[in-house]
């Protein structure tokens, strides 16, 4: 398995990961998170070139709130079903502040990640900032979840 990358910068990503990243960054605008005031955006392009974003979507009915990873994957699924998802980049700040601060993809994000992984054969690279300076680009879904639940175990 690929490592994980590390960067000491967002100027140190690649152009494509650093617009992903900028696309991120204008999603979580669309955040709706009265509660939590916690804004996340996720940006993924498929293989056509297209760009697909999301942001975390909150309900006074806590359980029912949805990641920003979790609204771009399923969109992009929705309307582009047809087109691999080669890479997302996340980010999030609380709001009214512009700084990023770390945001690493929930247990629940990874495992749709992962099942979006094995139904196009092909790895989802996710960029995402995990502590104070310090971006990861992870290869895979598989890298972020690695054991995680799939249709495999469902086989009898
Ligand atoms: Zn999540």
């Amino acid at each position: 398995m690929k490592p994980v990358d590390t960067f000491a910068s967002l100027d140190e990503l690649d152009s494509e990961s650093r617009y992903l990243v900028h696309k991120a960054k204008e999603a979580s605008a669309h955040a709706y998170a009265p509660y939590s005031k916690f804004m996340v955006g996720a940006a993924l392009i498929l293989d056509d070139g297209t760009v697909m974003t999301g942001a975390n979507q909150e309900n006074a009915a806590y359980p029912l709130c949805m990641c920003a990873e979790r609204v771009a994957l399923y969109a992009a699924s929705a309307l582009h079903p047809a087109q691999k998802i080669q890479k997302m980049a996340v980010v999030a700040h609380k709001k009214n502040h512009k700084e990023l601060v770390p945001a690493s993809c929930c247990g629940a994000c990874r495992q749709v990640l992962l099942e979006y992984e094995h139904r196009q054969h092909r790895p989802i690279e996710i960029v995402m900032l995990v502590s104070e300076g310090q971006w990861i680009k992870c290869p895979s879904a598989e890298a972020l979840l690695p054991h995680g639940f799939s249709k495999e175990n469902l086989t009898e």
